[in-house]
């Protein structure tokens, strides 16, 4: 039996909440005898400031470093709100970013039947939504250089971001969106706007190169970044997967999430480059949520993001697609079997806790298993 090793960073608020329901998911999976997972755990965010004066120890780097994969659950909160800037909850999430190089962001926007009057859109329009949007992470307008606020002899002030991307980066992106493309419905929108952005220009050349030369299978449009976000909420069912830089990603992706209903629901993926001997991938999991502290502790998170974020570790890290449409599936049957969390719960609807989604989820698997 194939064995993972995992790093399980749960975090804060209902960060260990979720996190817990995951680990049941993945003693399943082991019982059950699809794969094998020794799991470690470590402190990231306000618990790590707390325990080490800073939101990522350097032990936690190393064992992040050597995992197979990293599952992350949230920081953040308003008892960390006073500590120094480099040393803030996120700094955690952002060191691992960088240390990992995890340069893709993949968010999925699925919208499970049983949820579609969730939606602020209708039903007709979400149903039956399963896109992907891949999200260039470290570089571009939110890292160029100058960035800087600079006053001028007038007295007035002058900001400036820059946006930048070279061909290397515009290549990996791509050739990350095509490739999940391929085992999708084979098309792919890269969005951008080569209209009036230089940046533009060339991302729509780099993509439309490396479509042509080296995945001329793969259907490849372009959608101009505004018209984009006005698609999506138009006839967002005529995506397979988008392709976007940093900062128009940031916004699709945010667009994306609101057609299916609730925060709680939202898993995220972080991929690196593949290794060179081994092709493995650096690569983290998170639901796109914070950690609520308006819920925290009191038992009422919706796992489903996170369990979510395990089910695409499966199928992106470890290549266990049986059991990854295996965990889907579970999560589909329970949502169709009336289960909710509050977050997801109609108004006035009884909804379960916690622990009790995760139990249902398990209970599901068990079914399906
Ligand atoms: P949030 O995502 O934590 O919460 C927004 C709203 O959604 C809240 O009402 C919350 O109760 C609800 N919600 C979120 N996840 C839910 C779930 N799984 N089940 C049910 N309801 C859920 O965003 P926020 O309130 O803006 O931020 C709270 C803290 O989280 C802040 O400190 C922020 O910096 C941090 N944050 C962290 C991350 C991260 O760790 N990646 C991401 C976003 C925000």
């Amino acid at each position: 039996m194939a064995s993972f090793n995992l790093l399980l960073l749960p975090g804060d608020g209902i960060g260990p909440e979720v996190m817990t329901e995951v680990k049941k998911v993945a003693d399943f999976l082991g019982q059950a005898g699809l794969a094998r997972f020794e799991t470690e755990t470590d402190l990231v965010g306000g618990a790590a400031f707390d325990a080490h004066g800073k939101a990522i120890s350097e032990d936690a780097m190393k064992r992040a470093l050597a995992a197979d994969a990293v599952l992350f659950g949230a920081v953040g909160g308003p008892k960390w709100a006073k500590v120094p800037y480099e040393h803030r909850p996120e700094a955690g999430l952002l060191r691992l970013r960088k240390d990992l190089q995890l340069f893709a962001n993949l968010r999925p926007a699925v919208c499970y039947p049983a949820l579609a009057d969730s939606s602020s859109l209708k039903r007709e329009i979400i149903e039956g939504l399963d896109i992907m949007i891949v999200r260039e992470l470290t570089g571009g307008v939110y890292f160029g250089e100058p960035k800087e606020i600079v006053t001028l002899e007038n007295g007035e002030k002058r900001a400036v971001d820059t946006q930048v991307y070279t061909t290397h980066e515009i290549e990996r992106i791509a050739r990350v969106a095509f490739d999940l493309a391929k085992v999708r419905r084979n098309k792919v929108t890269s969005s951008e706007k080569h209209n009036v952005m230089r940046s533009g220009v060339l991302w729509k050349e780099v993509v439309s190169k490396i479509g042509a030369s080296e995945y001329p299978d793969v259907e490849l449009d372009h959608h101009l970044a505004d018209a984009c976000g006005m698609q999506l909420v138009r006839w967002p069912k005529q995506y397979d997967v988008i392709v976007c830089d940093n900062l128009f990603g940031d916004m699709l992706s945010d667009i994306a999430a609101m057609l299916t209903g609730s925060l709680g629901m939202l898993p995220s993926a972080s991929l690196g480059a593949p290794d060179e001997k081994t092709g493995q991938r650096k690569a983290l999991y998170e639901p796109v949520h914070g950690s609520a502290p308006d819920i925290a502790g009191q038992g009422l998170a919706n796992p489903i993001a996170m369990i979510g974020s395990f089910g695409m570790c499966l199928r992106y890290s470890f290549g266990l697609v049986q059991a990854a449409d295996l965990v889907e599936r579970a999560i589909a049957d329970v949502l169709a079997s009336g289960t909710r969390t509050r977050d997801i719960a109609d108004k006035g609807g009884n909804a379960v806790g916690t622990k009790e989604m995760g139990d249902a989820i398990v209970g599901a698997l068990k079914r399906l298993a």
